[in-house]
């Protein structure tokens, strides 16, 4: 569904909404009353006003009875009333009648068409209303009406070729090697059968958001020549009742039609997740229907039908278990982030259709971007070019590359500088953080230090640059990367013997930091060698999961221990800057007047700090 069919179904379901409530509403205030001209009273009060001698007439029916009497409050006193009781069942009813003397009669009952009317059609009204209104909306929507919602929208982009090729992916290699299994698959599944090698039925792609899964997924499709039905799970999500379920089976359909081909469900984890999980969500029924679906679907067809499911997901530790079970999605294909040289075949990619200056080398570009996924790299390209765009040249040079990297690191700076006090506050603290971290041998290079504020929020900035990819990092790195973290807040204490909101951020990145080395990495000889956060891997988006469930005293004992991690963070940033204190007031003083300063000025003022005057 696009945006504009899920806008319309959102209409729709208003507009539904609303016809129901109206209908109600007349029911209740215009119809309702109006049909209660019979006044109702108990059958005992017929019994009365029949031995009392004042009913007229009677109208007995198989369920009530429903007779006349004077109105009393008549004014002219030959008005009628009419009321009805429940009847109860007695069979000397007619007898007694006909010794009151009254006229009587029988009569089946709903005989009128009034009645009729509003016993039948008042119930059936809102859902004809609403599956009007359905058709009438979706209908519009282009997508071949509502008739059409369970179709599933593979049907559109039947047999995609992609077009994308191994030669469009960078830094992938190891995942591409595991990939060609399946292209050579593919294209000769004969060989496979001859030998009775069966193919996993599923293939799931795992890894950070942005480093290229949905890219590889299409590109091995366009490797290999066959068609690519794609879904996305977060596409299911906004659905109605029933039609991902049945989405899900159409795409098999389709797709077993045309195979050999590739079915890729991008962010399966919008459907796939845990049906027990913590993460509960709304729409439950919805997606587990769906889930079955899928999961009935991988079950009821033979790999050797020259289909192969592709998944992928940035969130694996949220998937049911059931999807990665043998015949499922049992093959996992990890997708990191690119190292160096992976960085390096990216932006040669990125850059093959852009105007470079010779003086830019990428080389180094691929050196000071540890940590940055392909996306972010094909962003960085962008915005090196649109920088050189604004700057009214014709090639993208260095100067351009370094400002696309704060961009994407820092955000927009925003054209409001700092003055005053916040601005010497702002220029201390960073420089805590700058100084800090120049002085700790373990910490990663200082590249880049700011008192311009950005568009995410920070009133300054230090940028630090790994030197290489880390893969692991020990206690004694971490200790100091806290430090680091610590330094603004060390600055403002020492300095101005006072602490500003300015650090919360650092003191919220600080404390995450200090739990994971205690609750995960072991690192606390107080807790010893025990993981006490939730299930492996945090996740990539950074959330902790669930943690188990503690006892108070291992609760206290952490935090404790967190305590302990940052106070001696601290105590080090303090020492470190009361020692230098000379060099953070040149550092300070030198931001104040240029707001931004590199690496290398912070290194020499450290290096050749000024002796102390006074
Ligand atoms: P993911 O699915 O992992 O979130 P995508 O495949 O959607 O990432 O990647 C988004 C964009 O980032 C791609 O269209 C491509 O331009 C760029 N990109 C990501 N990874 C790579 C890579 N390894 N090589 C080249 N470009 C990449
Ligand atoms: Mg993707
Ligand atoms: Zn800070």
């Amino acid at each position: 569904m696009d945006s504009r069919q899920r806008l319309q179904a959102k209409f729709s379901l208003i507009y539904a909404i609303g016809a129901v409530l109206a209908v109600l509403l007349l029911q209740e205030y215009v119809i309702g009353p109006r049909m209660a001209t019979e006044e109702e009273v108990p059958y005992s009060q017929f019994r009365e006003d029949l031995a009392a001698g004042v009913i007229a007439e009677v109208t007995v029916e198989p369920e009530r009875i429903l007779y006349t009497v004077p109105d009393s409050e008549g004014a002219t006193g030959d008005e009628e009333k009419t009321r009805k009781a429940v009847r109860i069942e007695d069979e000397d009813l007619v007898e007694e009648l006909v010794e009151a003397g009254v006229e009587f009669q029988a009569r089946t009952p709903s005989t009128s068409l009034l009645t009729s009317l509003f016993g039948w059609i008042v119930p059936v009204l809102p859902f004809v209303l609403i599956w009007w209104i359905l058709m009438k909306r979706m209908g519009k929507g282009g997508a071949g009406g509502i008739l059409s919602v369970g179709k599933s929208k593979a049907t559109e982009i039947t047999g995609e070729m992609t077009g994308v090729t191994f030669a469009d992916v960078g830094g992938a290699d190891q995942v591409e090697t595991e990939l060609k299994e399946i292209i050579e698959f593919l294209n000769h599944p004969e060989r496979f059968v001859q030998v009775g090698a069966k193919l996993p039925k599923g293939v799931l792609l795992v890894g950070p958001p942005g480093t290229g899964e949905t890219l590889l997924a299409k590109a091995t499709a366009g490797e290999a020549g066959v068609p690519f039905f794609s879904i996305s799970g977060s596409e299911f999500v906004e659905m109605f009742v029933g039609v991902g379920a049945s989405r899900v089976r159409d795409l098999f359909n389709q797709a077993k039609a045309k195979a050999p081909d590739i079915i890729f469900i991008d962010e399966i984890d919008a459907i796939g997740q845990s049906r027990s999980g913590a993460v509960a969500m709304r729409s439950n029924d919805e997606r587990e229907q769906t889930l079955n679906q899928l999961l009935y679907e991988m079950d009821g067809f033979d790999s050797n039908e020259g289909v192969v499911i592709m998944a992928a997901t940035n969130r694996p530790e949220v998937l049911d278990k059931a999807l990665l079970r043998a015949g499922r999605f049992d093959r996992q294909i990890e997708v990191p982030l690119p190292t160096e040289k992976g960085r390096l075949q990216i932006l040669e990619i990125h850059t093959r259709t852009v105007a470079m200056a010779p003086d830019v080398d990428l080389d180094r570009m691929a050196q000071i971007t540890a940590g940055f996924s392909g996306a972010d790299l094909a962003q960085l390209v962008n915005e090196a070019a649109l920088l050189a765009v604004r700057r009214g040249e014709q090639t993208v040079t260095t100067v351009d590359f370094d400002l696309g990297i704060e961009r994407i690191v820092a955000g927009l700076q925003r054209d409001m500088p700092l003055d005053g006090e916040v601005r010497k506050m702002v220029a201390y603290h960073e420089g805590g953080h700058a100084m800090v971290s120049q002085l700790l041998p373990l910490t990663d290079r200082v590249h880049k230090v700011s008192i311009i504020p950005t568009s995410k929020g920070a009133l300054g900035y230090t940028m630090e640059m790994p030197e290489e990819d880390r893969h692991l990092m020990s206690k004694p790195a971490l200790e100091q990367r806290l430090a680091v973290m610590l330094g603004g807040r060390a600055a403002e204490l020492a300095i101005f013997q006072q602490t500003s909101t300015g650090a919360s951020n650092d003191l919220e990145r600080a404390t995450d930091l200090a739990r994971r080395m205690v609750t995960e990495f072991g690192m606390s000889e107080a807790l010893g060698p025990v993981r006490y956060a939730g299930p492996a891997g945090s996740g990539y988006l950074g959330h902790q999961a669930a943690s188990r469930n503690l006892s108070p005293d291992i609760e206290n004992l952490i935090d404790t221990e967190i305590r302990r991690l940052l106070d001696g963070a601290e105590s080090t940033a303090l020492e470190l800057i009361r020692t230098h204190e000379a060099a953070l007031h040149e550092i300070a003083r030198v931001l104040q007047e240029k707001e931004v300063i590199d690496g290398e000025t912070v290194a020499r003022i450290v290096t050749d700090e000024p002796v102390e005057e006074n």
